[in-house]
């Protein structure tokens, strides 16, 4: 019992946390993080009992939903084992891991091609910095080609590469040699096209940069497998095997950034294969261990991993393979097999999808809904006619006002959910099921009247 006049648990939490620990992309000041003292499944429960159903899976990693006893298990045995080795010794999880990898990664039956060989990092960005550096030593050029509107981490080379304005307030830093295109983002053509009218321009686009910067000079094309933080910016059919072609054409490397569509995220072990496309490297994270334990992964080419056969391999991190974290992603794999995750996160998808169908002819600020298996963004706008967004790209604080309401009912009706600019994500855990995307639904569109108020047209 706590003497009158004292804090909460809950408040006294929040508070260290607050005193003594910095916040990323926040001021600091005017913060309220909810204290989240366990989870289950799909649901996140804070100090007070009070109950979010969790529609992002924690940072879009959380794929296997929370508290899965099987992976404390696994994680437990191996650390009565050996919690760590120095990533030159051989361990078990390790190489059951990396063989496991081997049989689910594209170009399998295609010889060389085949994505199977693993450094193992410690984060997505680690993966994003070493897919750069691997591919400079490959093909011995420096440039990198990405898109503008894409996230690939907050590490020097990983932020500099994406174009998300997260990099802006230190941009006088960033890494050399990143060369950005526009995105196929064909709900705002850059080139003003209709389906009907579109000759890829996006691609020619890119080759045109190419032909520009010297494709002697170009060592990769980084792309997510399928876009996330940027607005799911659907790509449109035969894109990705068009990139593929030009970067055969110029002898470029594909790097598919699967960090967050990666591991069943979009109904597929990597979404990549629904474009039918092979990359070089795939350079991925969050749900290999689903966000138990901090772990990433670069998976190369059987050609690109023979090139180091005789040649040193210049990368490394002490955390790299940690025998614990493998151990975990182990368990994740098994899990996602066993539970049919993926299977149901291509069923959850379609009836989510027929949901926000609905939801369309409630709600006039829904401007576009784009979604690939349970990665899928809500787009909310001023007028369904010219598409004036609800807040703009990178908007200033005073101008995600009405934003910030509908982030603030979705939270006070117990949803945790990705509310940015003028986005609203929806990717929850793989496991949920029909009844926990309508009640997600619900809340979805109770706190959307907040943003119609302000529909113009
Ligand atoms: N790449 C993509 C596509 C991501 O979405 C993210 C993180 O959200 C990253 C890379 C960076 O991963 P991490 O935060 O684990 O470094």
């Amino acid at each position: 019992m706590r003497a009158p006049g004292t804090l909460s648990e809950t408040q006294e939490i929040v508070r260290d946390n607050l005193d003594y620990t910095l916040f990323s992309w926040s001021k600091q000041k005017g913060i309220h993080p909810i204290a989240v003292q366990r989870a289950e499944g799909v649901y996140l429960y804070d100090h007070d009992g009070k109950r979010y159903l969790d529609f992002s899976s924690g940072l879009v990693n959380v794929n296997i939903g929370h508290g899965n006893q099987r992976v404390t298990d696994a994680v437990i045995r191996q650390m009565q084992e050996v919690s760590y080795v120095t990533p030159s010794f051989a361990t078990r999880s390790r190489g059951e891991l990396g063989k496991m990898l081997a049989g689910i990664t594209p170009g399998r039956g295609q010889g060389q091609a085949h994505l199977n060989k693993t450094l193992f990092t410690v984060c997505g960005a680690t993966a994003i910095e070493n897919a750069i550096k691997l591919a400079r030593l490959y093909t011995g050029r420096h440039k990198i080609i990405a898109r503008y509107r894409a996230y690939h981490g907050s590490t020097y080379g990983a932020m500099s590469a994406g174009g998300d304005p997260r990099k802006l307030p230190s941009d006088s830093q960033q890494a050399p040699g990143m060369v950005h295109v526009e995105d196929p983002y064909c709900y705002r053509c850059p080139w003003n096209r209709e389906p009907s009218s579109c000759h890829r321009e996006c691609v020619s686009h890119i080759e045109r940069v190419i032909q520009f910067e010297g494709p002697g000079s170009i060592a990769a094309i980084l792309m997510e497998g399928e876009s996330g933080s940027s607005g799911c910016i659907k790509y449109p059919p035969d894109y990705l095997l068009k990139v593929r072609a030009l970067c055969d054409r110029y002898g470029i490397l594909l790097i598919a950034d699967e960090v967050m569509s990666g591991f069943g995220r979009t109904g597929k072990w990597f979404a990549c294969e629904l474009h039918g496309v092979v990359p070089d490297m795939i350079a991925t994270a969050k749900g290999i261990t689903a966000g138990y334990l901090p772990m990433g992964a670069l998976i190369v080419s059987e050609k690109i991993a023979r090139h180091f056969d005789d040649k040193v391999l210049w990368l490394g991190l002490t955390y790299s393979a940690h025998p614990v974290a493998c151990a975990a992603a182990v368990e994740v794999l098994k899990i996602y097999q066993d539970e049919g995750l993926i299977e149901n996160a291509a069923r959850m998808g379609r009836y989510l999808e027929e949901g926000v169908d609905r939801l369309r002819g409630e709600h006039p600020c829904i401007g576009d809904f784009r979604n690939t298996g349970l990665l899928g963004c809500l787009e909310i706008v001023k007028d369904r006619r010219t598409k004036e967004p609800m807040a703009p790209f990178n908007g200033k604080p005073e101008e995600m006002a009405v934003m910030n309401r509908v982030s603030a009912r979705l939270t006070e009706a117990g949803m945790h959910t990705f509310v940015r600019w003028n986005y609203v994500f929806i990717a929850p855990p793989l496991s949920i099921t029909r009844e926990q995307i309508d009640e997600g639904l619900a809340m979805i569109g109770d706190a959307l009247t907040i943003a119609d108020g302000y529909v113009t047209e």
